[in-house]
């Protein structure tokens, strides 16, 4: 699908990239038709910086840049790793709700520590579950030194040990499969 700008891990990154490189930004081909010439077409805005606004620093609104086919003038757009499209939390909370839940298996225990809805972090482990055979498919074939195991939990304990789950999602989105 190639959605998601790789490399780019904080939302300060994202807007000094767009300032210094914002070609990058630019999907080489239109994911609706193919074809390989895209116009930018202006900006859109993502609420992406969840500190509070009190705080004074909040960066909000985040620009995300969005192009155009010059074919068939369908627009389109690409993340930087640290906003996790179509989804409100961050990667970074994700993956610690993850790995406190592969780590420990409670998910009243989870939810307290960090402060989410009890079913926000069962959605996100059925959502790993039901994923994890084309996911482990795809990076067990990138990293085969992350072993074999019979069962899932082990294979993503290693994995989140070895790259944050941004990464990961910046792997897979590469490979073609759809994230998250
Ligand atoms: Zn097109």
């Amino acid at each position: 699908m190639c959605r998601i700008v790789s490399g780019i891990n904080s939302l300060q990154q994202h807007i000094a990239t767009l300032r210094s490189r914002p070609e990058i930004y630019r999907p080489l081909r239109c994911p609706s038709c193919g074809h390989g010439v895209l116009w930018h077409h202006g900006c859109y805005s993502r609420k992406a910086d969840r500190r509070p606004e009190s705080m004074g620093d909040c960066l909000n609104p985040i620009p995300i840049p969005r192009y155009r086919c010059s074919s068939c003038m369908h627009s389109c757009s690409r993340l930087p790793e640290c906003i996790p499209p179509r989804r409100w939390y961050s990667w970074l909370l994700q993956q610690q709700a993850l790995q406190s839940l592969l780590s420990i298996y409670s998910l009243h225990g989870c939810s307290v520590a960090l402060g989410l809805c009890r079913s926000t972090v069962r959605r996100w482990w059925n959502w790993l579950s039901s994923n994890t055979s084309t996911f482990e498919f795809f990076l067990r074939s990138r990293y085969p030194e992350w072993g074999r195991t019979s069962d899932w939990p082990p294979f993503w304990r290693t994995c989140l040990n070895c790259m944050p789950l941004s990464s990961v999602m910046a792997v897979l989105d590469r490979d073609g499969v759809a994230v998250p």
